[in-house]
């Protein structure tokens, strides 16, 4: 069975947000010369990870509320890496994208090797197609769903409608198509995201 890895490495000096120092993971390394013991201080929306409610709305879930069935479960990879500058609703209608879909965006963000300030982001009215056509989550290839616009509308319509948010997935060796998706986020309480381990598994039907 293959196994696609499409989780980012976390390490100090790996690709963060923006470039900003303070997102930057630290890990403290101590032995007694017998046993060694890290620390690892990091930002829940490092590398790969799940978004929950509460990032962009005040009353919103935490992550630990999102079952595991939402995240286990078949996917579509979708490559829209002809898109420049955003994924806009004219870049997914012509893609096979139904009801209860859970959709995997890969763009040409995938073969960036640091953070590129120009990502490809999923704009608006994209989001807004995605929900009126009921998906149940979107993942994408950028640490960021959205580029900072202003009121956040892409998260904001998405989560609004209860779609689950991936960010920061590794596409680059992966094509277009289904699969069956193991996205497996810690289980932190009560925050606005957590790291998560995500594969992709071929040839797997449930
Ligand atoms: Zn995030």
């Amino acid at each position: 069975m293959k196994i696609y890895d499409i989780t980012a490495p976390i390490f100090p000096g790996m690709p963060v947000y923006k470039n900003k120092p303070e997102k930057q993971p630290s890990i403290e390394t101590k032995t007694n010369g017998h046993v060694t013991e890290s620390r690892i201080s990091m930002d829940v929306h490092t590398g790969t990870h799940v978004d929950a409610p509460l990032h962009m709305m005040n009353e919103g879930d935490t992550i630990e509320t999102i079952a595991i069935e939402q995240l286990v479960r078949p996917c579509k990879v979708i490559d829209v890496t002809s898109a420049t500058e955003k994924v806009t609703k004219a870049d997914l209608e012509s893609k096979s994208i139904e009801k209860d879909d859970f959709i995997l965006l890969k763009t040409k963000n995938s073969f960036d090797t640091e953070f590129n300030f120009d990502f490809i982001y999923v704009a608006e009215d994209a989001a807004e197609y995605l929900t009126s056509i009921g998906i149940a989550g979107v993942g994408i290839d950028a640490l960021g769903i959205e580029r900072a616009q202003e009121g956040h509308p892409t998260h904001r319509t998405l989560m609004g409608q209860g779609v689950i948010i991936i960010e920061g997935l590794a596409l680059k060796d992966v094509e277009a198509g289904s699969y069956f998706m193991m996205a497996a986020p810690l289980k932190i309480s009560g925050t606005d995201a957590s790291p998560a381990r995500v594969l992709l598994l071929e040839n797997v039907t449930v």
